[in-house]
């Protein structure tokens, strides 16, 4: 079926992705692919490929475009990773990471964003999605340990688990502080691990008990 909204996802590829130095084909394939207009509520659907984030309900947002390809692109994906995403929102991202690698793992703290991402995602067609609805900042240890981990809400601080469920040689992009946030790229090196700044940020908060 011929997609109404083809056009201004290749603009958005072009002008936010491409033209901003992104150059990891497969994440800039994943964002022409997943049509990022079906995860914004229907009277959001003008400014689903506008380049800001948009309001998805429960005080949540779907990430800016540019900021899902540049923290896809930090975790220098391979077709057999195992990735853990923390705050499923709306599912988009959860989408590109499941058109790169081979299995997805998804925590999300509110259930009706979750069950809605769930069932997006499913009339989709995505079978490698897996979903856990509660508290990310524990990870998901059932399933780990991780090639790559991404938190889009930020913590105060990194929690402990998320770093203990990366594999060796693993990587972890989180956005960490209060007022004032940082992009962390976070590696599990045999000497330990290596936590690079990369860029200011903009995130909701990880909402967390501990
Ligand atoms: N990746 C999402 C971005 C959603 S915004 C997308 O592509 O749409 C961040 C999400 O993190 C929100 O849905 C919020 O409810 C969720 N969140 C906040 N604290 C959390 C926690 N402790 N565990 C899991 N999810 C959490």
């Amino acid at each position: 079926m011929e997609d109404p909204w083809l056009e201004n996802r290749l603009r958005m590829v072009e002008t936010q992705i491409v033209a901003r130095g992104i150059k990891d084909e497969r994440v800039i394939s994943a964002m022409k692919k997943v049509p990022r207009h079906l995860f914004v509520p229907p009277d959001m659907i003008d400014y689903a490929y506008n380049d800001e984030p948009v309001p998805i309900g429960e005080g949540q947002t779907i990430s800016q475009p540019y900021i899902v390809a540049y923290m896809t692109e930090a975790l220098n994906l391979k077709q057999e990773d195992k990735v853990l995403e923390v705050g499923t929102g709306s599912g988009y991202q959860s989408a590109i990471l499941a058109e790169i690698v081979s299995e997805v793992y998804t925590v999300e703290i509110i259930a009706s964003l979750s069950l809605r991402a769930q069932e997006l995602l499913a009339k989709l067609g995505y079978r490698n999605i897996h979903f856990k609805i509660g508290d990310g900042s524990f990870g998901w240890e059932e399933n780990s340990p991780y090639d790559a981990i991404i938190v889009t809400a930020a913590p105060a601080r990194i929690p402990r688990p998320l770093e203990e469920q990366l594999k060796l040689n693993g990587r972890m992009v989180i956005p960490v502080g209060s007022t004032f946030q940082e992009l962390f790229l976070v590696t599990k090196e045999k000497a330990g691990l290596r936590k690079k700044k990369l860029l200011p940020v903009r995130f909701v908060p990880l909402i967390t008990a501990h």
